[in-house]
């Protein structure tokens, strides 16, 4: 396994609580593999991901238990020097927002070259010519001219690709992409979208991929991850889980894909809010907004318990055969 995460517990310790963000995550990744990490906002998936590489803010954050394992390092006990190797190298992350990562003062071609010149023993003037390679790769036309320009001088949807050219340009075996296609229009997302997923076949990489949004991952993961309440609800293969979801968080999920449904259906929306995940949950966490609510989910937190080797959720009622 390229990475295995076990039993992470991510919290914020506010004045006004206690806040558990992650709360009790595992999961495994291969190399070369893509994971869908889905989930509406606040459900933990950023969080999950900024502890894997070792940017949530502590205080008030704090890693209250797990591990971590990347190629056999525990990233959640690294000391600070031998992580900042590994993240930027090794691990990526690219963000919805590119000026996230994107210095507005540096020229392009600046922030190309500087992880190069960081993490190998190359040349400037070699770096600069992978740096062009990798604007070519992303699909930046005129790549010898622009690799000269500032952010700025970029669009929207050109600007997500510097960034994915800046995050790729180590090679790095696992890619972290945290709503990368959130904010851009339709067009522009199905290309960044193809371009990961180009960009991912080339390098070899693995891919965890952010995002509300469950229609994003069909084309794009082989593996689901969905999130409700800082924990997994279910866990699946792409196509399991679109053809056989069990956790009625996913159904709802699932019913509010526009292009998954008949024509003229209305769409579903899920009602409710998430769960105040300042208060310890003491059952599931979904009950308030499940239709199949029955006393029983609120007795104990269901388990994430498999139903064959790749699928497992965390149902009571649909483990029990009841819905
Ligand atoms: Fe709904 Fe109960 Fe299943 Fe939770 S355990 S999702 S409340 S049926
Ligand atoms: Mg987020």
């Amino acid at each position: 396994m390229l990475l295995s995460v076990q039993n992470l517990r991510t919290w914020f310790h506010t004045r006004s609580g206690v806040y558990r963000a992650v709360d009790g995550v595992s999961f495994e990744l291969a190399r070369g593999e893509t994971l869908g990490l889905v989930g509406e906002s606040g459900s933990g998936k950023s969080v999950t991901c900024h502890s894997l590489m070792g940017i949530v803010p502590q205080p008030p954050g704090r890693i209250e238990s797990g591990t971590a394992r990347f190629d056999g390092v525990d990233l959640l006990r690294c000391p600070p020097r031998r992580l900042r190797s590994i993240r930027g190298k090794r691990i990526a992350m690219i963000f919805q927002d590119p000026m996230t990562s994107l210095n507005p003062y540096l020229r392009v071609s600046e922030q190309l070259v500087e992880p190069l010149l960081i993490h190998e023993d190359i040349s400037r003037r070699d770096a600069l010519a992978r740096g062009l390679a990798m604007l070519e790769a992303v699909g930046i036309n005129d790549a010898a001219r622009r690799i000269h320009f500032y952010p700025h001088e970029f669009s929207g949807g050109m600007r997500q690709r510097v960034m994915i050219a800046m995050a790729l340009i180590t090679r790095p075996e696992l890619l972290i992409a945290d709503e990368p296609t959130t904010a851009l229009d339709v067009t522009v997302q199905a290309q960044i979208l193809d371009l990961i997923k180009k960009m991912q076949r080339e390098l070899g990489m693995a891919v965890i991929f952010v995002t509300h949004d469950l229609g994003v991952v069909s084309g794009l993961c082989d593996r689901v991850l969905v999130m409700y309440a800082g924990r997994i609800v279910e866990s699946a293969g792409t196509r399991d889980l679109f053809h056989d979801p069990r956790h009625p968080y996913t159904r709802g999920l699932q019913r509010s894909i526009p292009a998954l449904q008949p024509k003229g259906a209305e769409l579903f929306t899920i009602k409710g809010l998430p769960p105040d995940i300042s208060k310890p949950a003491t059952g599931c966490a979904f009950a308030e907004r499940c239709e199949h609510a029955a006393p029983a989910c609120l007795a104990a937190i269901p388990d994430l318990l498999p139903i064959n080797a790749t699928h497992a959720h965390a149902c009571t009622r649909a483990h029990l055969g009841e819905i």
